[in-house]
């Protein structure tokens, strides 16, 4: 019996033989198999940084978290119940930070692991935040735009007990968008009775919002794959990139590399993907997809499957849709030479493994993707002061400071002789660790 039949008929509870359950292990609420890679990735690095024992254990599990349960009216007038989380990982840094997500597979576990992520991507751009995330479980694409404003403004409601522009300031994430921001703000400024801006970052830029957020992952990536090439000494010109997933980060970056002379060889979306070893239009593709919703039957372009796209022949790789997308399954018959995690733990630790014996380095989620997180920060620091900062100075700002993080990471992974990714995580895991250490434990 599923769930919802179970709590609508009331019945079906005393099945559950509670003799037969395992006792709650330490930890176990966040089971989930990309906290299990959060983990891994963690205790990897811990292990590099010889991490006392103590760190280990303050700094691996989230410090809060809320599960939200709420009743939403539906278009046709019936009610359902959605479920939602927020996550916030550490408290040591500062205020929390991290985007929401609508997906159907939103789950506590999910929030913690991209919680923990965004701990670690604040602290390696030296962001004053911890890490947060939280999510509605739902598929937007199946909602009226209704349903997602009344999905918006009750989840806004539930958070208000832990959130607030100096303790946790939600963004964008899958899903949601300049859009869910404004619904978000004004739920919570309704609720206190004047305007807050600074509640959300990633707000249209009339609310307090800034134009340069929207592009900011996307030109996040390329600079971080700018830095990485001039690390391999490769120029960018006629490189050939393959990207899966085209919203707002996979297109930016995919214009955007287009423009400083890349070959984009292939893109997908939810429905399936291009390609063409000639390079493709992007422009055309933009537009093709503005029309058609989808890339899929762009004409001068091949047809390939959205998984399958992983593995067209290339030179630089970017994951920008959702995790877990390069696993032990798929590792060994990628064709390409470089790896920039547009999206957040798209590679298993197993795959890792194969891809450090195939020699192809990887530009990690936590470096190439914190140019959104960045940019919030601009947009925070400017509602903050009430005084909007120049477009141009907030792109040059982020590019300046993408570009020193890659440095830091390429020069401590040579350093030490270990990958980016342990690189990465070492010099963020440090700075926190070394914060918690600063301010101890109360009482
Ligand atoms: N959701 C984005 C991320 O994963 C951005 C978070 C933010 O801007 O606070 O980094």
């Amino acid at each position: 019996m599923g769930l919802e039949e179970r709590a609508r008929n009331g019945t079906g509870w005393d099945a559950i033989d509670v003799a037969d359950e395992p006792q709650v292990h330490a930890g176990a609420e966040w089971r989930s198999e990309l906290y299990r890679i959060a983990c891994a990735q963690f205790q990897r690095t811990a292990d590099v940084l010889d991490l006392e024992p103590e760190f280990r254990a303050r700094l691996l599990e989230p410090r809060r978290s809320l599960t939200v349960n709420f009743p939403v009216r539906m278009d046709d007038d019936s009610v359902r119940n959605f479920t939602g989380y927020r996550v916030q990982h550490t408290l040591t840094m500062g205020p929390t930070k991290g985007g929401f997500r609508y997906a159907p597979g939103v789950s506590l576990g999910e929030c913690a692991a991209l919680a923990m992520w965004m701990t670690w991507k604040c602290a390696l751009l030296g962001l004053p935040y911890g890490g947060a995330k939280g999510g509605v479980r739902c598929d937007p694409h199946e909602l009226s735009v209704g349903e997602l404003e009344r999905i918006t403004r009750r989840y806004a409601a539930e958070l208000i007990p832990i959130i607030g522009p100096d303790r946790d300031i939600p963004a964008p994430d899958m899903g949601t968008g300049e859009r869910e921001m404004a619904w978000f703000m004004d739920t919570y400024s309704q609720q206190v009775g004047h305007t807050v801006p600074e509640i959300v970052t990633g707000k249209p830029p009339v609310l307090g919002g800034t134009e340069a957020r929207r592009p900011a992952t996307g030109l996040g990536v390329v600079y971080a794959i700018e830095g990485a090439l001039e690390r391999l000494r490769w120029s960018i010109r006629d490189q050939r990139v393959a990207i899966q997933g085209f919203g707002n980060v996979g297109a930016t970056a995919a214009e955007e590399l287009h423009a400083i002379g890349a070959k984009i060889v292939a893109v997908s979306d939810v429905r399936g993907g291009i390609t063409n070893p000639d390079g493709l239009d992007v422009r055309a593709v933009l537009a093709y997809k503005a029309e058609n919703e989808y890339v899929e039957g762009f004409p001068g372009a091949e047809p390939v499957g959205r998984a399958a796209v992983l593995e067209v022949p290339c030179d630089i790789l970017i994951p920008a849709a959702l995790e877990r997308q390069i696993t032990a399954e798929n590792a060994s018959r990628l064709a390409c030479r470089l790896i920039v995690e547009a999206a957040n733990g798209p590679t298993t630790p197993e795959a890792e493994d194969i891809l450090a014996e195939r020699g192809i380095p990887i530009v990690p989620d936590v470096l190439a993707n914190a140019g959104g997180v960045t940019v919030s920060y601009f947009e925070w620091v400017q509602d903050q002061q009430k005084y909007l900062w120049d477009v141009i100075e907030i792109q040059e700002r982020l590019r300046r400071q993408m570009r020193t993080a890659l440095t830091r990471v390429g020069d401590a992974a040579e350093r030490q002789g270990v990958t980016w990714r342990t690189a990465a995580l070492a010099l963020a895991i440090e700075r926190v660790a070394e914060a918690a250490k600063l301010r101890a434990i109360y009482p």
